[in-house]
């Protein structure tokens, strides 16, 4: 029988290994077959007989977000910055990926010299189908500088430029402006700093001081997360939210809940102010073309029509994860715009990370952890 309280704190599943990420895929609920049901919030639901209270009585809420991984394929300076990048941590991965990607930055660099209109250039795409639905999403964005790098860091600074609603502005102009127009900010943290206070403080303050205001969420970059450590270290950081707690290679409810739940300390058992708000869907597990599920459009839509009628049926959070960059891809485009089509009949509660948090904590109420501790002890 499946211990549904190991499930929620991450007990039952294994830690990184030698900076590995065991299984991009794994869940302990893929044995119950239980991946596609939010069996925690049911059996809340069964005791309880109540659901979350979401504003104007909305049914369900959806949290769009984007993690900002590139900001454009054509930035000299982003690509030149990559291939210093890929020489300094040349030893972490084989030579052949390094070589691969140091010629596509400077094939980037070569088309950069005949249109500067990278296939990314399209933020402002995203805001606008976002606000056509009501909704405001949060971007989490990489910082500029790390202490230890590692080969899969983010390469952009924020000085550097890009075309917004015809203009040339720089990404920290971006960020700002995405802020004052009502879309949250959030850290999208290095790989190293799954485990080091410093390093997670450091980065949190370079976002902090472009947007001269305290964040609060944050979403791990390759979603590295150690179930022992992040969780102390965001807190650690000043972190209220996380958003890691999801797949890169499948969809679903990773923890068996579509709730929002708060971190446990798992080396003293002591709950931490950081509460997941958990990552259901992002494009990368099913569109990329070598790995996860490899869903065409009509397919991937079945996907999310199911596990969005499961966040309904018990009044829960949908959190999407669409990387700006996918807009380069029309199959996961499309996918994107007719999803927020269809969620837009349900009139669920389009919010950020930070309001469905906020909300939770102050109106609905819920901690699963203490819920579920309590009823299997
Ligand atoms: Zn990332």
């Amino acid at each position: 029988m499946v211990r549904w309280d190991k499930v929620i704190k991450g007990i039952s599943f294994p830690r990184p290994k030698n900076n590995k990420v065991p299984d991009f895929a794994f869940s302990a609920v893929n044995f119950s077959g239980d991946l596609y049901n939010p069996v925690i919030d049911q059996i809340w639901i069964d005791q309880k007989s109540e659901k979350p209270k979401w504003p104007d009585n909305k049914p369900y809420a959806v949290c769009i977000t984007h993690d900002v991984d590139v900001i454009t394929l054509r930035s000299k300076r982003e690509n030149i910055h990559r291939i210093k990048h890929v020489f300094k941590t040349w030893s972490q991965q084989k030579t052949k990926q390094n070589l691969i990607i140091a010629f596509e930055s400077l094939e980037n660099i070569m088309k950069s010299m005949f249109s500067n209109r990278g296939p990314n250039h399209r933020i402002e795409d995203w805001l606008t189908v976002e606000q056509e639905v009501g909704a405001r999403a949060t971007f989490f964005f990489a910082p500029e500088f790390v202490l230890k790098s590692h080969f899969t860091d983010c390469c952009y600074r924020y000085d550097d430029k890009l075309r917004f609603e015809g203009k040339k502005i720089t990404v920290a102009d971006l960020m700002r402006e995405l802020k004052s127009r009502g879309w949250e900010i959030g850290l999208h943290p290095s790989w190293f700093s799954y485990n080091s206070v410093d390093e997670m403080k450091y980065q949190k303050a370079q976002v902090e001081e472009v947007l001269g205001c305290e964040i609060v969420s944050v979403r791990q970059h390759f979603l590295h997360f150690d179930n022992k450590i992040t969780p102390s270290v965001q807190a650690a950081a000043g972190f209220k939210y996380d958003s890691t707690l999801g797949f890169n290679d499948n969809i679903g409810f990773k923890r068996g809940t579509s709730f929002a739940y708060p971190f446990v300390n798992l080396v003293n058992n002591d709950t931490l102010p950081v509460w997941e708000i958990p990552l259901i869907i992002q494009d990368g597990a099913m569109f990329h073309p070598k790995k996860g599920m490899q869903l065409d459009q009509k397919t991937a839509l079945e996907y999310i029509q199911l596990l969005a009628e499961k966040v309904k049926s018990v009044g829960g959070i949908l959190t999407l994860l669409w990387h700006p960059n996918a807009s380069a891809d029309e199959i996961s485009w499309q996918t994107f715009q007719e999803t927020l089509a269809m969620l837009k009949k349900d009139n669920p509660w389009f919010a950020t990370v930070r309001e469905v948090g906020d909300w939770w904590r102050k109106n609905v109420n819920i901690n699963l952890v203490s819920f579920i501790e309590n009823l299997e002890k």
